[in-house]
């Protein structure tokens, strides 16, 4: 038996790629890390630019590994996104960020809202609603504390589709944000279509706006302008420094996240964070 185990080795070795064998080990592991529940999520503030209130935190997965240690989102999501487990892991963050958010409110923390991240493909699954209802249900989340974040691209892949799917998450209560808002294609008059309530601008452009008279300062300006015409909240991703901060509150950015406030942190950091911050 093993002689033939070898010549079958042989025989398949020239069609074997390694990159396939690389991605089916990942995918693999990734079923794993469901069955063991390896996933923990970070949560990242994001302030009021004004009063410097806390008004969300976003929940970013992290995947440990109990060899290879902390996986970021980076090295995982997008083969989560081709194998289809990341529906199965968007629920389960989901349910944790609901978790978490009623352990807050027991331990006598504010209000303010818990955003998660839903991927292209969960926006696409026409059972969104029942899932997220679910949820609500088994962890007692109220509605109006869950912010979904879509990102620009995702939301322009079917336009129809996503305000009808959009109108009905709305509708449950939720705040809706389009998420690395101007990476995408969308102009103007689809923004206006969409039942949304904040707009995150993408880290990328903030980056630019140290230099007042570069096009990332314009577009920038722009954008908060064209949010506040439509009604909608704006959000400046990825702040840095102090300059960008200023420069953002000159122009009216309802609310900042960033570095400079807090990174992605465990609930318990955060907790700290928000007692030195806030008392
Ligand atoms: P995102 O939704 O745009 O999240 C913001 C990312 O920017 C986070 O990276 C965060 O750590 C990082 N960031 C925040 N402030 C700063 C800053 O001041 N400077 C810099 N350089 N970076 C900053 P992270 O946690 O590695 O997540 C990367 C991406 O992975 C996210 O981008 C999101 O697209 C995706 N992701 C994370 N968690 C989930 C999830 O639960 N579900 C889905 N579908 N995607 C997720
Ligand atoms: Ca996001
Ligand atoms: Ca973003
Ligand atoms: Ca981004």
């Amino acid at each position: 038996a093993k002689d033939e185990g070898r010549n079958n080795y042989q025989f398949y070795t020239p069609s074997v790629n390694q990159e396939g064998i690389e991605r089916l080990k990942m995918e693999t592991m990734l079923r794993h890390a469901i069955e063991r529940d390896e996933f923990v999520i970070y949560y990242q503030p994001r302030i009021n630019t004004k009063t410097r209130e806390l008004v969300c935190v976003e929940a970013l997965v992290r995947w440990v590994h109990p060899e290879l240690g902390m996986i970021h989102p980076k090295d995982f999501i997008s083969l989560a996104e081709d194998t289809g487990l990341i529906v199965e892991i968007g629920e389960l963050v989901l349910r944790k960020a609901c978790m978490q958010r009623k352990k807050w409110t027991d331990l006598g923390l504010p209000l303010f809202r818990i955003s998660v991240n839903l991927s292209p493909r969960q926006f696409r699954q026409l059972d969104l609603p029942e899932v997220i209802t679910k949820v609500f249900k088994e962890t007692k989340m109220d509605p109006s504390l869950l912010e979904l974040e879509i990102t620009e691209s995702a939301a322009m892949q079917d336009v129809n589709l996503s305000i009808l799917m959009l109108r009905v998450l709305k509708d449950m209560g939720m705040t809706i944000a389009i998420d690395d808002f101007g990476t995408g294609y969308s102009s103007l008059s689809y923004l206006k279509k969409f039942p949304i309530d904040v707009i995150k601008i993408d880290q990328s452009f903030i980056r630019g706006i140290q230099n007042r008279d570069s096009d990332d300062a314009a577009i920038v300006r722009a954008i908060i302008v064209l949010a506040h015409t439509l009604k909608l909240d704006v959000t400046a991703e990825g702040v840095e420094t102090w300059d960008q901060a200023y420069f953002l509150e000159e122009q009216n950015c309802d609310e900042i996240q960033g570095f400079l406030f807090g990174k992605p942190m465990t609930p318990k950091t955060l907790q700290d964070w928000f007692k030195l911050e806030h008392t």
